[in-house]
């Protein structure tokens, strides 16, 4: 397995390998690898000839009060990982490689980004499309991985390739999860041991919500009851509990079109999100 650093070697790496005629799969992520990136790693590699992961904490897509400096880095670890998965490529930039200056050009998101983490989290998603934009010029993919744990990044990458026609395909991996159900991440080893015990009702309150809804088809009511539900089983605070049409994350009423249940909960350290996404049938509504 290869380590590049530098920009320029990573784009002749690709270049030689589409030049040859391989197929290149890519996973983008943060590093502190875990199963979550395993299914993605995995899938790229039943389906591409080559597969390339990044590893890059990009400051852009941090707020200044955000967990930019403290997000869990172990590059040793990561490296086995990924020589576990048969990655071809571990790309590693350091910050000054991917941005040697005050960038001049950078992305603004324009749609699918008002609601959720969105919402919070103010510039967010331009930092995640900008970084992206550079990955896939370096990369070159035929195909792109994501996981749906992050399911509006999805949508909002969905519309990154398409609006800037990016010639690759993006492929959204489902969510994969501790046997208690909660969603891996690597933030959840910010977790105190009673926080830890807590988390799995954020999916247990997903799952019930979807199951609230499709007796009683009211989304307010649904919304309400689960952030009770949830602020009164774990010691978080919620800072979303949404239900919205998906990919555009637009408010809608209870309809037979595909919807996205979400949430995010701040506990004292870590902030948590996950999601469901529901196809209501005729016969529910
Ligand atoms: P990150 O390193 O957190 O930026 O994640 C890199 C990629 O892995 C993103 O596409 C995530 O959506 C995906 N990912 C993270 N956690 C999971 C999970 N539990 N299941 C599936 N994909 C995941």
């Amino acid at each position: 397995m290869k380590i590049i650093k530098s920009i320029q070697e990573m784009s002749a790496y690709s270049q030689a390998q589409l030049a040859a005629g391989k197929s290149i799969g890519f996973v983008p992520t943060m590093g502190y690898l875990h199963e979550g990136h395993g299914a993605l790693m995995d899938r790229a590699r039943k389906e591409n000839d080559c597969v390339v992961i990044s590893i890059f904490v990009n400051p852009l897509q941090f707020g200044p009060n955000e967990d930019f400096e403290r997000y869990p880095r172990d590059f040793a670890r990561d490296e086995n990982v990924a020589i576990n998965n048969a990655v071809d490529v571990v790309f590693y930039p350091e910050v000054h490689e991917m941005y040697p200056n005050n960038p001049s050009v950078v992305l603004h998101v324009k749609r699918r980004v008002q609601a959720l983490c969105g919402k919070t989290r103010e510039g967010h998603f331009d930092g995640v499309a900008t970084v992206l934009s550079k990955l896939f010029h370096l990369v070159s993919p035929t195909r792109a991985y994501f996981g749906m744990k992050d399911a509006q990044q999805v949508a909002v990458v969905e519309g990154l390739i398409t609006d800037l026609n990016y010639p690759m395909e993006l492929v959204a991996c489902p969510t994969v999860r501790e046997e208690d159900g909660l969603a891996k991440s690597s933030r959840n080893v910010y977790l105190s041991p009673q926080e830890r015990r807590e988390a799995p009702v954020l999916f247990r309150s997903l799952k019930l919500a979807a199951e609230l809804l499709e007796k009683e088809k009211n989304i307010t009511l649904v919304k309400e009851k689960m952030v009770e539900y949830v602020e009164t089983e774990t010691s978080g605070n919620v800072d979303y509990f949404e239900i919205l049409s998906y990919p555009e994350l637009e408010e809608v009423p209870y309809s037979t079109q595909t919807m996205i249940i979400a949430l995010a909960v701040q506990f004292e350290n870590a902030r948590l999100i996950d999601n469901l996404l529901i196809t209501p049938k005729e016969r529910d509504l």
